[in-house]
């Protein structure tokens, strides 16, 4: 591994709105590169800007948390934060990737998102973060915290080939376990599964099962994206070492996607049948609303329960105005109590989701969102 260190000009990304996969609109990559190096990493494609060799080259941010204790500082801030979770984790970089162990970044990010008050959302592959659970714990206490692990499945053996630096999903599963008897919200992301190799009804099964057995309080799913150039050579170069004769396959599957994205037939059904196992084991697929409702100001709950409520009715096969309806909220620049007899006005908004948002603008839930997500 190959350690730079280098200076940042910023660390927090903020989001156009909010993330309604992470209940986010903050995120940051203390490090750049990630030396966990799992073969499907889409971090790796160009778009990233990651320099050198992708799960070689690590970049340290080494002024991060100056800056950062700049930009979370109120007083030096002319609009208050929106509300929302911090994202610790995803993107070019494991918040708990080896180096953390040296240079502790994260720990020290996260003392500064515990000095000012803000709610975490935590998202890595490594069991290191064990050794932030104090931290974590009185974070949640105080603002609330959500820790989330990735999986491609719970398969340990073929964990070992296509992601074979980080501990085993049983292990993970583990560490989930811990976290979650201190009483935080603790959820699984089924993410990528990979076509061939963990997308088996077996194995999507085998996965939802466990993170129910583990008390998971969600389980988000996700398929593979392969984008062209640097992620989809390397992980058909590895593939290629380990399963010759998946290459062809993946070759076919992985043709047009402007998104990097397989085709679309497959997308839909292997979304279906995750949704079908979910429906069975009674998990919900998105974080749900009683973990971010008491957060989020009242246009952003709006707008994730609408995405949420998009998401599942178009798994049921359903017609769904929720979409236009929850960006037409996003992009309100008035609270929505302001508007309450002019919400028809707003693209995608019916009588029916009309219903749906004064219900939750007068209680924070929805009872139409219970049922959907509670099955
Ligand atoms: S842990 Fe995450 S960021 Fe790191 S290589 Fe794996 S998928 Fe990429």
């Amino acid at each position: 591994m190959n350690i730079k260190e280098t200076q940042a000009k910023s660390i927090l990304r903020k989001q156009k709105k909010i993330d309604s996969w992470f209940i986010s609109r903050y995120g940051m990559n203390l490090y750049r590169g990630c030396s966990h190096n799992c073969i499907y990493c889409d971090g790796r494609d160009e778009k990233y800007n990651v320099e050198g060799t992708f799960g070689k080259d690590i970049e340290i941010k080494i002024n991060a948390i100056d800056l950062l204790r700049r930009e979370l500082d109120p007083s030096r801030k002319r609009k208050p934060f929106n509300s929302g979770f911090f994202l610790v984790g995803g993107g070019v970089c494991d918040s708990y990737e080896p180096v953390e162990k040296k240079f502790k970044l994260t720990q020290r990010a996260l003392e500064l998102l515990e000095e000012f008050n803000h709610p975490i959302h935590m998202l890595t592959k490594s069991v290191l973060i064990e050794r932030d659970i104090e931290l974590i714990k009185s974070i949640n206490q105080r603002s609330k915290a959500i820790v989330s692990m990735s999986f491609s499945s719970v398969d340990d053996k073929v964990s070992s080939i296509v992601e074979s630096t980080v501990p085993p999903p049983s292990t993970r599963l583990k560490t989930l376990s811990k976290f979650k008897s201190e009483g935080i919200t603790c959820g699984m992301f089924l993410m990528p599964v990979i076509p061939f190799l963990t997308d088996t009804p077996e194995q999507i099964e085998a996965s939802v099962k466990a993170a129910k057995e583990t008390g998971l309080d969600f389980i988000v799913f996700g398929g593979m994206t392969l984008k062209e150039g640097r992620q989809k050579d390397y992980f058909l170069k590895e593939i290629g070492k380990h399963f010759p004769d998946l290459v062809e396959k993946y070759k076919r599957l992985y043709q047009l996607g402007k998104w990097g994205e397989p085709a679309s037939r497959y997308s839909e059904k292997i979304h279906r049948l995750f949704y079908e196992v979910a429906r069975k084991y009674k998990i919900p697929i998105r974080i749900p609303a009683n973990v971010f409702s008491d957060i989020l100001s009242e246009n952003d709950l709006v707008t994730v329960m609408l995405e949420q409520i998009d998401y599942y009715s178009k798994l049921r096969n359903e017609n769904s105005p929720y979409g236009f309806a929850a960006y037409s909220v996003s992009k309100l620049d008035k609270p929505l109590s302001l508007i309450k007899n002019r919400l028809k006005n707003l693209k995608g908004v019916g009588n029916f989701t009309e219903k749906i948002i004064l219900e939750i603008l007068e209680t924070g839930k929805s009872t139409y969102y219970d049922k959907l997500i509670y099955f």
